[in-house]
Order: structure tokens, then sequence, then C-alpha cells
């Protein structure tokens, strides 16, 4: 007998080979191309050799995956299910991974739709096991044996509030059913025969009540009927009166680090695929360490004298707190240097991308008679007025001292001051000389000034015209290998200064 992959029954031998002979010959000209290669001949009762072509893969007699099932001897499934667990052993070794797959696959999203048709007071119960759960899984990703209630809650705002973007179904299961309500309101009054004007679905009143007390809004429903988007519209005003809460009962340095990782693409790092190759993929040890610094976690059991050596040997000393905010200002140690250098090569790249003329890394003799660079990266007839224009990259850290005693009423101060400062130090001696200068700062977080919003996106933009890929899907691989870059920097900062890590060094 013969089964087809689908698991039909087509007959012997002859049979098959003859049908794998027309489509061959005869599939060419109707535009099917068989390839050849992706056939495979399973034939338990094999007395003979077969007449297909040797480039066809012939199945040992052990089994067959069929459908996705395995099918042979007793040997033959145990290693088919082997190989399936080696592979999901090699996913939950990666941290990064996993949090992608329990965010994209398995969280709020697997449960969507239920919470659209079905009421929460209906689901409650239910409801809580999920949100349970999620939090379970959330603590053994972070590898902590328990994640505070608050921890939790910060965790489960969207990503563009600051949090890891696991969202609580409790917090949505209104705003959910409330929009679907909306949606389908007129529908369900034609179908109970009642005038939709004046039609009200069961229970939405309350809800909307409830989440007008909730988020300190004043939705009624007649207004909302109209509203396009109404789950998101009230999704958002939940979670934003949650970040609210958080920040009202949080001291200064809490609220800033809120501040700065809810500013435009700082989070993009949490939403990259981790793509080895276009520089996406955080080591566990790294990714994990960057979710407890975002979520404001304790990294060390206590503070404790910077182990950081100099270029002279000499150790830094000043006090490692337990949040690792002096991992990110320490001047020992390679640290910044290796965070500045991988930046500016990122930036670098993406000039000669865009195609600008004689892009030069670190160019010697910018100034005449002086051995000051002003910039990282020059390029020539960028800007009009000037042969050249110099880019500076500097980061600064959103939570160093001055910064942390006082809860700041906007976000992306430290970058502004970083470019301010370059700008007071480099732009006489480069106005002098002719030269276009542009500072470039990025905040340790992820957030940055606006020249930097706009060179990324003058630059992408350049080079999506020199033909290939969209300006947005370049800009987002842009913005997304930044992000990453700085989250891996920020956590390997903290890593290197950890007493065990220094103390194997000298083993
Ligand atoms: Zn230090």
């Amino acid at each position: 007998m013969w089964y087809l992959d689908d698991g039909t029954i087509i007959g012997d031998v002859a049979d098959v080979f003859q049908i794998f002979e027309l489509i061959r010959k005869e599939g060419p000209r109707l535009g099917l191309f068989l390839n050849v290669k992706k056939n495979e001949i399973w034939w338990p009762s094999r007395a003979g050799p077969d007449p297909f072509p040797p480039d066809v893969d012939r199945i040992e007699n052990r089994g067959v995956k069929l459908l996705g099932a395995a099918i042979g001897s007793a040997a033959y499934t145990t290693e088919f299910v082997k190989k399936k667990l080696a592979a999901l052993q090699e996913v939950c070794k990666d941290a990064q991974v996993e949090f992608g797959l329990f965010r994209g696959c398995l969280a709020y999203n697997k449960i969507n739709h239920l919470l659209r048709t079905a009421p929460p007071d209906v689901l409650h119960e239910a409801l809580e096991k999920f949100d349970d759960h999620f939090h379970e899984i959330l603590a053994v990703i972070l590898r902590v044996p328990c994640l505070s209630e608050e921890k939790w809650t910060h965790a489960s705002l969207p990503t563009r509030f600051a949090g890891l973007g696991v969202t609580q179904t409790k917090t949505v299961a209104g705003a959910a059913f409330i929009g679907s309500s909306m949606l389908t309101k007129d529908l369900v009054a034609a179908l109970l025969k009642q005038d939709p004007a004046t039609f009200v679905p069961d229970g939405v009143e309350a809800l909307l009540a409830e989440h007008n007390l909730a988020a300190s809004t004043q939705h009624e429903l007649q207004g909302l009927a109209g509203t396009p988007h109404v789950q998101r519209l009230l999704s958002n005003e939940r979670h934003e009166a949650i970040l609210k809460g958080i920040k009202a009962e949080s001291d200064p340095r809490t609220q800033n680090l809120l501040t700065a990782c809810s500013m435009p693409h700082a989070s993009d790092w949490l939403l990259a695929p981790p793509i080895v190759g276009l520089g996406l993929n955080l080591p566990s040890d790294q990714f994990r360490t960057a979710l407890k610094f975002r979520l404001g976690m304790s990294l060390f059991d206590a503070p404790f004298p910077c182990p950081s050596i100099s270029k002279d040997g000499e150790a830094c000393g000043i006090e490692m707190d337990v949040f690792g905010d002096h991992a990110l200002c320490c001047h020992y140690g390679t640290s910044r240097v290796f965070r500045h250098n991988n930046l500016r090569d990122i930036l670098a790249h993406t000039a000669k991308a865009a195609g600008l003329s004689a892009v030069v890394v670190e160019k010697k003799n910018q100034i005449a008679g002086s051995t000051k660079k002003p910039g990282d990266i020059t390029v020539q007839q960028y800007h009009r007025g000037f042969p050249s224009s110099a880019f500076d990259v500097t980061v600064a850290h959103p939570l160093q001292k001055k910064y942390i005693e006082v809860a700041m009423s906007e976000a992306g101060v430290a970058a502004q001051e970083a470019h301010d400062r370059k700008l007071q130090k480099s732009l006489a001696v480069c106005s002098a000389e002719g030269l276009h200068f542009v500072p470039l700062a990025w905040e340790s977080t992820g957030g940055a000034t606006d020249s930097v919003h706009e060179t990324i996106r003058k630059w992408t933009d350049l080079e999506a015209a020199r033909g290939g890929y969209s300006s947005l899907l370049i800009r987002q691989t842009l913005y997304s290998q930044v992000s990453c870059c700085l989250q891996r920097h920020l956590a390997q900062a903290v890593i290197d200064r950890k007493p065990e890590a220094i103390c194997s060094r000298v083993l």
C-alpha cells in the first residue's frame, strides 16, 4: 500500500511511480515543478529496488513521520520524542526566546476573544487563575522565587508605559467587553427587535461606570458608540491610571526610571525578534538583568565598593548601589567605551547604507593643529553651507546621582543635558573650522534627543530611497539594534561588577 503525505492510500509502487512521472514530465508545462529531493518513500515490506530517482529520500524501516506523528518501532518513537524535547529545552534555555514566546503566544492574546465575548463577572474566577499563571511564568523567566505584587503590576503595563507588555486580564476585561458590545450593539438590538437608538447591552453600563471610577474618566455609552477602537482607548486609560498610581507611590528614582523607560523607542529591545545576524539577541544573563533593571528590582543583596579597575590597575571603590546605577556611570573598566564604540559602529554602518559621502569613523586631524576629535563619524557635503559634518555619539544615565533626588516632570533631561554639554564643548572649535557639529545623545535606558530621531529619520529615508526595503522597516530595525545594544551594555556593566564575576576572573 502507498500513502500520500496526507494519509491517502493510493495503490502500489507502480501506480505511485506513474503519478510521480506524470507530475515530473507534465508539471512544468503547467507551472508545476516537482522538487524531487522533497519526496520520501517509506516502504516497510520492501522486497526489491524501486523505480524512483536516487534523489528521492528512502526512509529506513524503523519508522516514519506522518502528519506530525511518529509511526514505527518503540526505539524510533522514543528518539523522535527526545528530539522534540531537546528542541523545547533549547528554547527554554534562552531567556529572550522564553519571554518572546510567552508574551507573543501564551499570554493575554490567547484569551482576548474570550474577554470580548463574555462579561467579566462570568469570567472572574477563570481570569484570576490566568493572571496568577502569567505572574508565575514571569517569575520563572526572571528566575526569582517570587515576584512581588508591586513589580507584577509594573511588569503588566504595556511597553510604552514602561512595563514589559504582559497584560493582566483583569485590567482589560472590562474594556474588551465594552469595546465588543459597542461594535455589535446595533446587530444585537435588531436580533432582539429593539430600538438600536435606546438599546443598551446587559451589564455594559455598570462596567463603564467601573471603568470611569478606576481611570478617572467620564465616558458615556452614547458617546462611545461612534468612537473607533473603544477597547484600545479604554485599556490605555486603565494602564495610564495604573502607571500614575505606581508613580504616586514611588520614590523619585522609580518615578524617573518609569519616565525614562516610557520614552519613544526605549522599549524596542523587548519587542525585537532575537535575530543574531541583525544584532538583536541578548544572552540570557544580560536579558534577565535588563528586565530586572527595568522593573527597578535589586540586582545585588547590599551595596559594596565598585571593584572596576582602571588602566593603571587602580580600583574604583565608589559605592555600587543595589539597583546598578553606579555601573552605568562608572568611568573605570571597559563598559562605557565598549558601549560607545558599539553604538558608533551601528550608526556609521547606517550612514554608509544611506549613501552619505566619505563616511569616516574617528577621523584623524579633524581640527587643524589640534589632536581634538569632536566627531565620531564624519561625512562630507551633508549640511548646506558646510563642507563636512561631524556626528558625536554620547550616552548618559538618567538615574545618575544628580537625577534621582527629585522626580522629573518630563522625560529626556539626561540626554538633553549631554547634548548641550557636547555642544558647549565642541561648537566653537567646529564653527571656526567650518565643521557642522551634531551631538547624538542617548540615555542608557534607550531614550534619545530630537536630534537623534531627526538624524535617524533622514538617514533611513536616504537608505530607503536607494531601493530595497521601506524606510519604516529600515528605521524599525535600526531602532531595535540601538535599543538592544544599549540594554546589552547596561546589563553587562552591572554583571561585570558583580563580586563573584571579579572573583572568577581572579581565579
Ligand atoms: Zn565604579
